[in-house]
């Protein structure tokens, strides 16, 4: 599949240290998760790789730093639109190496590109605070500062959006960058940062360092504990969020953490039905479930509950499964054999503890699965707990808004969550009761570079996106001045 890029040197297999390309002979192979295909061996570094690439970020940063911000936003505004001119190839690579159907892919190089782009902006509005003072014998004031070399690993779901929007406001700041991307989508990373380079981003401010699974641990080791590193910013799985937390605790790192979801979906009667199941397939199977906003538990309310059902299903059965380079595709394949075992066992689970099964249900070859819906969903069920993260809709039956709220707010998650009613005060109550970082009222797609993305409780801490988003990359210092 990446035998036709337009522009063959966007493929890269070797990772990015100090503005030169970086390959020691010892390697780990990218497959195609649609058909088990090896796409490319990509360089394995490990942990001494990794304090390079922290000395050489570290070297960097004084001159990065003493850049205006204009300057700074000229050579992202660059980078952003080299990502634009290159999106069906960056397209391309990504669909290869992490499933997702073709048009879904060049739609998320635009929404990663879009971070960089709004950042490229925000540089320019760092703004500092003089405080009226309480002696008039002194000044206050307050500056904003980069922080200094900041570390990012970041997942597969998402190849591309994940790094943009925790480099380019780290960038915008004055911060260079180590980027870790996911063992699963490394090309993605590296074309991107093939890219950067090309922008003119100067040697030493954005390194990439590829390793496998296990090479992966031992990086995020060094990361974590290094002195150099001031931030550390992941998107992951809750339980690796924990594991660097504590690894970042002995040098009291600060922390930007995306983790796990388990957003709940609720169709009160007065909902607009046929919005409330366009927003449900959006938000459910969008990049076949593998989102941490993805819906992963609907509560529809017993008025609306049976027609709901029926109306979702026939929708679902027109979800076309396949290789995501297939015209008319609209569901790739799950990335891994641990993603589908996953799925597997909740819809076993389900159906043993007395779901309905509406359509789907089954594996498709070895590594699809086929879009599901269970109705009569209940408590007990692990899909009603756990993030399901593939293509699985379980429906759930409530009566009132109380009860739908305490639902709704019973788990440790708290990212996203969304609701249809056409009552206003409705909108209001339960928007404002809901335990979560995000609310989509009425529909099912909430993420824009311009507003802050991120989740409450054990959903993560800070915010990406929005004018917000450069806040977790600068320090705030206190200038007093005295004898004026
Ligand atoms: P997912 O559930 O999305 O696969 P993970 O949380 O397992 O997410 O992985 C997300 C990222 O974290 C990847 O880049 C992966 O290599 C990295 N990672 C996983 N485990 C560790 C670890 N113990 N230390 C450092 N990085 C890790």
């Amino acid at each position: 599949p990446l035998a036709t890029l337009a522009d063959p040197t966007l493929l890269k297999t070797a990772a990015l240290i100090d503005g030169a390309w970086v390959d020691r002979g010892e390697h780990f192979a990218v497959t195609d998760p649609a058909t088990g295909q090896v796409l490319a061996q990509v360089a394995n570094l490990g942990a001494a790789d990794a304090e390079a690439a922290l000395a050489a970020a570290a070297r960097a940063w004084p001159a990065w730093r003493a850049k205006t911000a204009k300057e700074r936003a000229s050579v992202l505004m660059k980078w952003y639109q080299l990502l634009l001119q290159h999106a069906d190839d960056l397209a391309r690579i990504m669909t290869a190496e992490q499933g997702k159907p073709l048009a879904e892919a060049k739609g998320e190089v635009g929404y990663g590109a879009s971070f960089i782009e709004w950042f490229a902006e925000e540089a320019k509005r760092v703004y500092g605070e003089t405080v009226p003072t309480t002696d008039n014998n002194k000044r206050y004031l307050v500056l904003k500062q980069a922080m200094g070399v900041c570390a990012a690993i970041t997942p597969w779901n998402f190849p591309i959006a994940m790094i943009t929007r925790k480099v380019a406001p780290a960038l915008a700041a004055g911060c260079p960058v180590v980027i870790k991307p996911a063992e699963q989508t490394p090309l993605s990373a590296l074309a991107v940062a093939e890219l950067a380079q090309r922008a003119g981003m100067p040697a030493g401010v954005l390194n990439v360092l590829t390793a496998d699974a296990e090479r992966s641990i031992q990086i995020g080791n060094v990361l974590c504990a290094s002195d150099t590193v001031r931030h550390l910013s992941f998107t992951g799985s809750t339980e690796v969020g924990r594991i660097l937390m504590k690894q970042c605790a002995p040098t009291i790192k600060k922390l930007s953490l995306e983790l796990g979801g388990n957003a709940p979906f609720i169709v009160f009667d007065d909902a607009d039905l046929d919005s409330a199941v366009e927003g449900a397939m959006i938000s459910k199977y969008r990049n076949a479930g593998q989102t941490c906003v993805c819906a992963n538990r609907l509560y529809v309310q017993a008025g609306v509950y049976d027609a709901f059902v029926e109306k979702l299903a026939a929708k679902v059965k027109a979800i076309k499964v396949g290789n995501g380079f297939e015209a008319g595709v609209t569901q790739g394949p799950l990335i891994d054999e641990a993603a589908l075992a996953k799925v597997e066992s909740h819809v076993a689970d389900a159906l043993a503890k007395g779901a309905k099964l509406l359509t789907g249900g089954q594996r498709i070859g070895e590594r699809f699965y086929s879009p599901t819906v269970l109705a009569q969903a209940t408590g007990e069920m692990l899909c009603a707990r756990e993030e399901t993260f593939g293509p699985v809709a379980p429906v759930f039956r409530f009566e009132t808004e109380a009860e739908v709220v305490a639902l709704a707010n019973d788990t440790e998650f708290g990212l996203a969550s969304y609701f249809y009613s056409r009552d206003v005060g409705r909108i209001f109550r339960v928007g404002e009761a809901l335990e979560y970082g995000m609310v989509g009222i009425n529909t099912g797609l909430i993420s824009t570079a311009e507003v802050p993305f991120g989740g409450v409780k054990q959903s993560g801490l800070g915010r990406e996106g929005s004018h917000h988003g450069i806040d977790d990359y600068v320090e705030i210092k206190y200038l007093c001045l005295g004898d004026i």
